[in-house]
């Protein structure tokens, strides 16, 4: 039987397709050139036609679209409904969408509802024809395994950096739209509260991660602690340079003993081995000694520097491409002035 490769996304509030997004239409791209099956894009949102047209060029012999205001925003039951109609109407046997959490929430549902199966984090794609398998993770990414199934529809969600984000000419597309019926909505988005006290400082699209260590929260040369200057440091680099706030598991943790801690950092930064795991082009570390349980969340970020007064420190074992002996109070002052010249 030929495969039906289908694409599945959807749109962001402002109708267009986030890099994760773009980087799974590659993988989908070649999925269906490699078994040279038929390839469909759908996407969903409250209004798709930039989406669709920033993927004109894929390759996609037909074009699907749920373009309604119940998808507009994430929930559950719509989503469900749009992503399960499309796959329906693409008649896909192989359906492939960014591991986001919008589209990993409803993803394993659908498959449930189409009789099919689903892998998420899905790390590589191999597409030999009759031997069509992949590579994922497994527990918090410390297992890769292989996988083949035999049963369709298999739902494949592709963790960010696995595929180059797809790139084209802008044109118009006539897309196929579907009809979803309204299923039973008891859930609204009122709006969005970030659970650090201030702004969203995890982005994960960020060229550079910016790490803030326990240090930052010690007492310094002086015998004092700046907590409040290191803070307003960080947040200065971290706005100005665009990068996403990461922290390391003692400074989140000083949260729950009642010490002196950054009020824009919460768990949710901690990278390492019981945090998370980002993907970042670069990144620089501050006042963080670089132990082996917070260098583990780095294993994706492919060039290091840091930035700290100790020359033994756990960096400076080959842990970063660059070691700054220096002060990073002083480091952060000198980079933030840099970006706001008088
Ligand atoms: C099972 C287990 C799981 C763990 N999981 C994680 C995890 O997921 N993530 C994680 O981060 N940790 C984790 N840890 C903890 C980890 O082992 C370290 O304890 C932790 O990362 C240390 O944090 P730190 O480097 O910020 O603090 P510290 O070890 O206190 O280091 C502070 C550093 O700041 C430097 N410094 C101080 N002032 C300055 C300055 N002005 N300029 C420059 N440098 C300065 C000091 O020289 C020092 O090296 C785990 C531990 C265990 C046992």
């Amino acid at each position: 039987m030929t495969d039906t490769v289908l694409y599945l996304a959807p749109v962001e509030e402002d109708g267009s397709l986030s890099r994760l997004s773009l980087e799974a239409l590659s993988a989908a791209s070649s999925v269906a050139v490699g078994l040279g099956a038929q390839f469909v894009a759908g996407l969903f949102g409250g209004d798709v036609s930039s989406g669709m047209r920033s993927i004109a060029g894929c390759g996609a012999a037909r074009f699907l679209a749920v373009q309604t205001e119940m998808v507009s925003q994430p929930r559950y039951s719509t989503d469900a409904a749009a992503a399960e109609a499309i796959a329906r109407a693409a008649g896909a046997t192989i359906i492939l969408g960014p591991h986001s959490s919008r589209l990993a929430r409803v993803a394993a549902g659908v498959a449930s509802r189409l009789h099919g199966c689903i892998d998420t984090h899905v790390a590589a794609i191999h597409t030999n024809p009759g031997s069509f398998g992949i590579t994922r993770w497994f527990y918090r990414q410390r297992i890769e395994g292989g996988v083949q199934r035999t049963l369709r529809p298999w739902f494949l969600l592709i963790d960010s950096g696995v595929a180059p984000a797809f790139t084209a000419a802008v044109a118009d597309v006539d897309p196929e739209f579907i009809a979803v019926p309204v299923p039973t909505i008891r859930t609204a988005t009122l709006g969005i509260e970030t659970s650090s006290a201030g702004e969203q400082t995890i982005r994960p699209d960020a060229d550079m991660l910016f790490v803030a260590g326990a240090g930052w929260t010690r007492k310094q040369r002086d015998g004092a602690l700046h907590v409040e200057e290191a803070e307003e440091l960080i947040l200065d680099f971290v706005r100005s340079s665009r990068s996403s706030l990461g922290s390391t598991k003692s400074l989140t943790d000083s949260a729950g003993e009642g010490q002196t801690v950054l009020h824009c950092l919460s768990h949710l930064n901690q990278v390492g081995q019981t945090g998370s795991t980002p993907r970042h082009p670069k990144g620089l570390s501050t006042c963080c000694h670089g132990e082996e349980p917070h260098v583990v969340g780095w294993r994706f970020v492919r060039e290091r520097r840091a930035v700290n007064l100790d020359p033994n420190c756990g960096w400076a074992r080959g842990k970063a491409d660059v070691l700054y002996l220096a002060d990073a109070f002083e480091v952060m002052r000198h980079l933030n002035r840099l970006f706001h010249p008088p």
